[in-house]
């Protein structure tokens, strides 16, 4: 009996030692206490003090018909005081449900909030699937879209995200904006004891990290994307750059670039490629697309140095033409490469 008593003594010590405020909101976390969740259902809180009691009665009536035992009890801080109270778990809110269909009062409540549902609820129902829509994205998906598809696809699809990250951006800014005053501590204490897992916080935590997961989406796409433009895999071929349209054939030409001046007098229509100019202003070699009334059409490039034009190469067909193209190019590559040996300027 003695030492009942000493056991006893110690506990009351040690509990003085302890805020009861932190100890019972401990012991009642993620108990549903009556006029918790009437100001979770929208009621006001004028309203939820003044009929709480009663509602709970309700409550508590139907969960003793149901369940054949009492509710369980939890503390609840009224009007500055500590209070033991019925608590309801989260899976037994069905029980709640019912007292406020039940009860007269709150069935006849008029929601002053019905209409307008909190900016957290708004937030997530327009912006909620973003998180996951680059979650996954990296440089692979781009070359995924890419050898499906094309280079341009990839441009078309980053447009798109970066599109959405905008409107995603827009929609946390109406949250940020509309979670002010009032509203902001109404939502706040709508959540306050309710369990981490309970929607109603889900919702207010995934709005609260929407500009920290916007940026990681941003974060997310730019290395996609960087990924993709340095793209060392060698994995995705490129195709080469369109042309350029072809020019229009003028009216009464057969080739396109042709200005008429050997119509008259030869019945040919003439193209200039352009020229490589040599030395001095009267030696050039320039390349002419030509295109006879009768006979075949031709690139001709001829050294020309105003008194001779004996210095000639014609291509009458794609591989003779392609074979001299290879060969400029090649002594255009190797003028390069010997330039390395040259002073950049002189
Ligand atoms: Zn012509």
């Amino acid at each position: 009996m003695s030492h009942a008593l000493t056991s006893r003594q110690r506990h009351i010590k040690a509990a003085s030692a302890v805020d009861l405020g932190v100890l019972y909101s401990t012991i009642s976390a993620g108990m549903l206490l009556i006029r918790r969740y009437l100001t979770g259902r929208g009621v006001d809180q004028e309203f939820a003090d003044r009929y709480g009691s009663a509602f709970g009665r309700t409550a508590a009536k139907i969960y003793r018909t149901g369940h054949g035992v009492e509710p369980r009890r939890a503390w609840s801080n009224v009007n500055g005081k500590w209070r033991r109270v019925n608590g309801y778990l989260p899976t037994e809110t069905e029980t709640l449900d019912e007292a406020f269909t039940t009860y007269k009062r709150t069935a006849e409540y008029v929601l002053p909030a019905a209409a307008e549902p909190a900016p957290a609820e708004v937030y997530v129902k327009e912006a909620g699937h973003y998180p996951a829509q680059f979650a996954d994205l990296n440089g692979e998906s781009l070359r995924t879209i890419e050898r499906a598809s094309s280079t341009e696809a990839v441009s078309e699809f980053v447009k798109a995200q970066l599109a959405d990250l905008d409107t995603w951006q827009r929609h946390y800014e109406q949250y940020d904006r509309a979670m002010v005053g009032e509203v902001d501590q109404a939502a706040r204490a709508a959540v306050q004891g309710l369990p981490w897992d309970d929607p109603q916080v889900q919702t207010l935590l995934n709005a609260e990290r929407g500009q920290t997961e916007i940026q990681q989406a941003r974060d997310i796409l730019n290395a996609a994307y960087v990924d993709w433009s340095f793209d060392l895999t060698g994995t995705v071929e490129i195709p080469e750059p369109a042309r350029p349209a072809s020019p229009v054939i003028a009216e009464g030409c057969r080739i396109p670039g042709c200005d008429g001046t050997w119509h008259y007098d030869d019945g040919i229509c003439v193209a200039s490629l352009g020229e490589v100019r040599f030395e001095g202003e009267d030696v050039a070699l320039p390349a002419e697309l030509v295109a006879p009334a009768d006979g075949p059409r031709h690139i001709v490039a001829f050294a020309y140095n105003m008194t001779s034009l004996n210095f000639r190469r014609e291509m009458r067909d794609r591989t003779s033409a392609r074979t001299f193209v290879g060969q400029l190019r090649a002594l255009g590559d190797a003028i390069d490469d010997a330039s390395a040996h040259l002073p950049a300027a002189s």
